[in-house]
């Protein structure tokens, strides 16, 4: 009974840690279900079969039957994949039945076809009742239970060996079904989490624009692709006043307004972002400076026309100073932000409201 219950205990072991590694490509999905893609449901379904193999070849040898986990993997392969991963997970099986099979005694094998296609016809049909919940989760195993005890009886020798292996049997299915689903769920959870993390860490607070972070990782694969670009710097002319006008609260809003007026105006590719205070960088991939100066003045004469509303207070105008340069001006993407910058510093010196192009810096 012991060696028994240690064999099991290394079936539950493999199935936890291969499930983990088999998680790792898949930890970016959202939501895998049986309406995912069929490229994902037949992944599933290959390395779900490829877990139960591995099961199967390690299971328990009890007078006839060979007892393992198999059943975990075929309910969660179909549990997340439909009948298509359960299919595959189901050929897996039956595959690596035959390989353990002695020559002659089929009887396993075959019980093994039946125990799965049963199940799988079952399952198929009771989904259309359930919901995805660990309850139907686990009423599936103990259907499979209900489908693999009779298999059992036939291949053990004595009724009283049949309920010793049944008793771990049982035990050791629930056990290792309510694992991998616990286990499968907080897995989800911490890679969701870990990934929302990650777009925070890289996304503007108030305007949910890419942040200072984003841009200069975008400008560092620009450098390291020798991509082709041009780089706008907008920034918001007195907008010192503006907060002292209409308070804070005013200033965000604005900025927050004017953020989406740059998300408009910029073509799909285009990455806006926010620098920091009341400073935009736009990254205009394969646009020439010609074209970027005329999008900084489609953007600065629109936000000059714009209305900013806030609060009960008269709609307001603000304007933008815009510094242009193009990356065949630099030899680094920092050198061409640099040289946007200083065009920049010329709009400002020159009157404000304007585009300066690096060109006529010089
Ligand atoms: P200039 O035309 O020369 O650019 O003048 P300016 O007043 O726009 O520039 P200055 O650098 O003097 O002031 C920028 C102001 O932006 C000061 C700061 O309080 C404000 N600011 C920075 N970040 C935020 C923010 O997140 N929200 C608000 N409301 N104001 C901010
Ligand atoms: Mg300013
Ligand atoms: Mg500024």
């Amino acid at each position: 009974m012991l060696s028994q219950f240690n064999q099991f205990l290394l079936n539950f072991s493999l199935l936890i840690t291969s499930l983990l590694f088999a998680f790792l490509p898949l930890r970016h999905i959202k939501r895998i279900s049986p309406t995912s893609p069929i490229r994902i449901r037949l992944i599933v379904g290959v390395i779900a079969g490829l877990i139960s193999v591995l099961l199967v070849l390690n299971s328990v040898t009890y007078d006839g039957a060979k007892v393992d986990l198999r059943l975990v993997a075929l309910v969660t392969a179909f549990y997340y994949g439909g009948w298509v991963s359960g299919g595959i997970t189901m050929v897996a099986i039956i595959g690596a039945r035959f390989i353990i099979t002695p020559p002659g005694a089929y009887e396993g094998l075959i019980l093994t076809a039946l125990i799965c296609s049963a199940l799988l016809v079952t399952a198929s049909v009771y989904r259309r009742f359930a919901s995805h919940t660990l309850k139907d989760y686990l009423i599936l195993i103990a259907i499979g239970i209900g489908y693999s005890l009779p298999a059992l009886y036939l291949l053990t020798e004595t009724f009283t060996r049949f309920l010793e292996i049944s008793l771990v049997y049982i035990i050791f299915i629930l056990l290792g079904g309510y694992v991998t689903y616990r286990f499968l769920q907080e897995l989800r959870k911490h890679f969701q989490f870990v990934q929302m993390q990650q777009e925070l860490a890289l996304t503007d607070g108030l305007t949910n624009l890419a942040n200072r972070r984003k841009l200069d990782e975008t400008l560092a694969s620009y450098d390291k692709d020798g991509f082709a670009f041009s780089v706008l710097i907008v920034d918001i002319d007195f907008f010192k006043s503006v907060n002292d006008t209409y308070g804070h609260d005013g200033g965000d809003v604005v900025l927050r307004q004017l953020s989406h007026l740059l998300e408009h105006c910029c073509p799909d590719k285009a990455m806006v972002g926010r620098y920091g205070g009341e400073e935009f960088v736009l990254l205009l991939p394969d646009m020439p400076l010609k074209e970027a100066v005329r999008l900084g003045e489609t953007i600065r004469s629109a936000c000059a026309d714009q209305h900013f509303v806030f609060s009960t207070y008269p709609a307001f105008h603000v304007t933008l100073s815009i510094g242009v340069a193009a990356s065949d001006q630099a030899a680094t993407s920092f050198e061409v932000v640099q040289k946007a910058d200083q065009s920049l510093y010329q709009a400002k010196q020159t009157g404000r409201n304007k585009v300066v192009a690096y060109s006529e810096v010089d």
